[in-house]
């Protein structure tokens, strides 16, 4: 049995002209296989709202979160115009988006009544979920008014997560059991399942968010469970490229990445690709497809097991931010490195992983990567709460904190290429590192520099991808 996921993402739903490309897909992709299963994020910008939303409810200010909830009814309701629904596939959707607003409004107000004194994920994870549902729905009721069975199913009907809010991990066990009582009586009926991506529930059933960009990694999860063909996440630029093609120009597509330059790619900050996506995949041994929803027959970018062949080369180069931690000591790192663990779960619900730790005579460094997954906040939130943290401990912990910038070149078996590795610090020359770090895997190279040489280091290290020719990409 053939069977395919296809994740569309927010900047694709956005507008009618992105759904007319949606429908076509859908359409065609629905005679081409067996089982064809759909996952979409919130329309663009949206979770960036309510996150918003929920910040003025914080605060109690609901002229603040009114204006919010009025102006996604408005967009939702505006793009429902613009489709060819029949009349009453459109009133009841009209009915569906008041009630997800209206929930959303009663969400504020809750959390308006609690007078919380920040404001934590655990608060506003089912008030951000509203984002996909309103999406999930839309698109279904698109693809059926064109002869396409879709049904909108919620994520927290079909992933069971821990209780990490904000940067939640589905349960495999419990999570395969719901896509077999859920999704496959769908699936039987020859219906195509328009999943919210993003959101999940723990056991107990409080509603929970994957991080940032999370619609990847339901995507990943349900196909991996699905034992699905491919995986294909539709975008809107041509494939990965070699950097972020916002920032650089002369930025390319890259063809194929392995599962570990892929995984590199997007913990270091490709912002394209959800971090933890990809050990699902690789795991099974699914292949992925970024495409172009513009460009559909475009090739894209095809993420699967490494070939083994070509020399080693850097493919792609990305900047995200971090931390780094200072001390005019040496000595004993076990202790600073549990107060950043502790405070990272405690803080951003992640486990530490500290890039760079390195020591001389009379000083010590460490550093650390946050992913993009956390949101734009998530670096002040932890500087916060390490800042705090360490006051406690004055004579113990005499660590300076700064944001830095990590530039990190992706490419596999960098290992076995120091010439490489000489070319992208030579192409560095001048500017002030702290720090370099290999990765694990083998495939990354990592600087953390001051955050104002982070555009100029990017740059530099993607002239040499541009200059090492295309047979390197
Ligand atoms: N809507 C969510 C976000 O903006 C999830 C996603 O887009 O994948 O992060
Ligand atoms: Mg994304």
């Amino acid at each position: 049995m053939t069977t395919l996921v296809m994740k569309f993402g927010g900047a694709s739903l956005g507008t009618s002209a992105g759904l007319a490309q949606v429908l076509r897909i859908c359409a065609d992709e629905s005679k081409n296989w067996e089982r064809l299963l759909i996952v979409v994020s919130a329309l663009d910008g949206v979770t960036d709202m309510l996150l918003d939303a929920a910040h003025f409810a914080r605060i109690d200010h609901p002229r603040g979160y009114r204006r919010i909830a009025a102006n996604l009814r408005t967009r939702h309701l505006a793009l429902i115009d613009q489709l060819p629904l029949d009349r009453p596939d459109r009133n009841t959707l009209q009915a569906d988006i008041d009630q997800l607003i209206s929930g959303l409004l009663d969400d504020c107000l809750a959390i308006a009544n609690k007078f919380y004194e920040e404001l934590s994920p655990i608060h506003s994870d089912a008030l951000v979920a509203v984002g996909e549902r309103l999406s999930a729905r839309i698109i279904a009721a698109l693809l059926r008014q064109n002869d396409i069975r879709g049904v909108a199913v919620d994520g927290t009907d079909l992933l069971v997560t821990d209780d990490v809010h904000g940067n939640a991990n589905p349960d495999l066990g419990p999570t395969a059991q719901r896509v077999n009582t859920v999704l496959i009586p769908i699936l039987q009926r020859k219906m195509i399942p328009v999943i919210t991506g993003f959101i999940g529930a723990t056991a107990a059933g409080a509603t929970t968010t994957l991080g940032r960009g999370g619609t990847d990694y339901t995507a990943s999860v349900i196909s991996a469970l699905l034992c699905a063909d491919e995986l294909w996440i539709w975008t809107d630029v041509d494939g990965m490229m070699s950097a972020d093609p916002r920032r650089q120009r002369n930025a390319r597509v890259i063809p194929s990445l392995s599962y570990s330059e892929a995984a590199d790619f997007a913990y270091f900050g490709a912002k394209i690709l959800h971090a933890r996506m990809i050990a699902p995949l690789a795991e099974a041994g699914l292949p992925l497809r970024v495409k172009n929803i513009f460009e559909p027959k475009l090739v894209g970018t095809l993420v699967a097991n490494e070939t083994g062949a070509g020399n080693p080369a850097i493919k792609a180069v990305t900047s995200v931010q971090g931390l780094s931690l200072r001390r005019p000591t040496s000595g004993s790192l076990a202790g600073v490195t549990r107060l950043v663990g502790n405070t990272l779960f405690k803080t951003l619900g992640m486990r530490s992983e500290v890039l760079i730790a390195s020591q001389s005579s009379n000083s010590s460094f460490i550093c650390l990567v946050i992913p993009t997954s956390i949101g734009i906040d998530g670096v002040d939130r932890l500087q916060r709460a390490l800042q705090t943290k360490m006051a406690e401990y004055p004579e113990k912990m005499p660590w300076a904190i700064e944001t830095v910038s990590l530039v990190t070149a992706i490419g596999d078996s960098l290992q076995r290429a120091p010439l490489l590795l000489s070319q992208v610090l030579a192409n560095l020359e001048g500017i002030e590192l702290f720090g370099i770090a290999l990765g694990a895997s083998n495939c990354s190279i990592s600087v953390a520099l001051a955050p104002e040489d982070a555009r100029e280091a990017l740059a530099r290290v993607h002239d040499l991808i541009i200059s090492s020719g295309s047979d390197n990409v």
